[in-house]
């Protein structure tokens, strides 16, 4: 019978390699503000044009504060902000006297501004050879659709909170991403810019876990620290050489 203690660290990797990446979308492939921020931009002109009742009241600023006041009163939609944005503006938009119904096109004109992305210049040239390499698959919680944008070519598949029924920190997203790639939680790691959502969160369900940190912001002093620190994609890619050459 085969002790434990028979296997050796190398042997062990060299048995069962990374195949599959995960990666956060926003602060970890893009910084997401400013395209958040002419999103919503983008559909408030339109919503001038459409609803003159709705924005006779509102701005900007009291559209963000009626969404934050939807996601707590409506629990069950919270993991999803696509839907909160879109339960949000239907009842105002009825509030106020206009057809609620223009919500549905409010969000997708919200949603396609959203995919303006400009991914960090470290990660397409990183990533378009991660994928000749891995599995790779974005987990957001945000509502950005990886396949309209620039590196659309690079992920296998992509998951968010509305397909997985969660967002992240729940295990949800983690574990249909391994079920989809077809691998073991030790065979996956998950890069990602938050702390809990990304990085304990990944653990949690098994899988290796590597901290993008780009504004060199401290790690919380109550977590247990990453297993990798990385400050860009450059970095990654002599992470993963380091993994393979063990
Ligand atoms: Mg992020």
């Amino acid at each position: 019978m085969t002790q434990l203690s028979d296997f050796s660290p190398w042997e062990s990797k060299s048995v069962s390699p990374l195949t599959l990446i995960t990666l956060d979308l926003d602060e970890t492939v893009w910084p997401s503000e400013s395209v958040l921020k002419k999103a919503e931009e983008v559909q408030f002109k339109w919503l001038q044009q459409r609803a003159p009742y709705l924005t006779a009241i509102h701005d900007l600023e009291s559209l963000r504060t009626h969404r934050r006041l939807i996601r707590e009163q409506y629990a069950e939609i919270a993991y999803d902000l696509t839907a909160v944005r879109a339960t949000s503006l239907r009842l105002l938009l009825e509030e106020a006297g206009d057809s609620p119904d223009l919500a549905e096109e409010a969000i997708a004109v919200f949603l396609e501004a959203r995919n303006w992305v400009t991914p960090y210049a470290d990660v397409p040239p990183i990533l378009e050879k991660l994928a000749r390499t891995y599995r790779l698959a974005s987990l957001t919680n945000g509502n950005a659709d990886v396949q309209c944008t620039p590196l659309k070519a690079h992920f296998h598949f992509s998951l968010t909170p509305s397909i997985a029924g969660a967002a992240k920190p729940a295990p949800d997203m983690f574990r249909q991403a391994l079920e989809q790639a077809g691998v073991e939680p030790h065979q996956a790691v998950h890069i990602g810019d938050h702390p809990e959502c990304d990085v304990i969160a990944a653990q949690q369900v098994g899988m290796r876990a590597v901290w993008i940190n780009r504004q060199e912001t401290p790690w919380p002093a109550d977590l247990p620290p990453p297993e990798a620190t990385i400050k860009d994609f450059y970095e990654l890619e002599r992470w993963l050489l380091q993994e393979i050459d063990i």
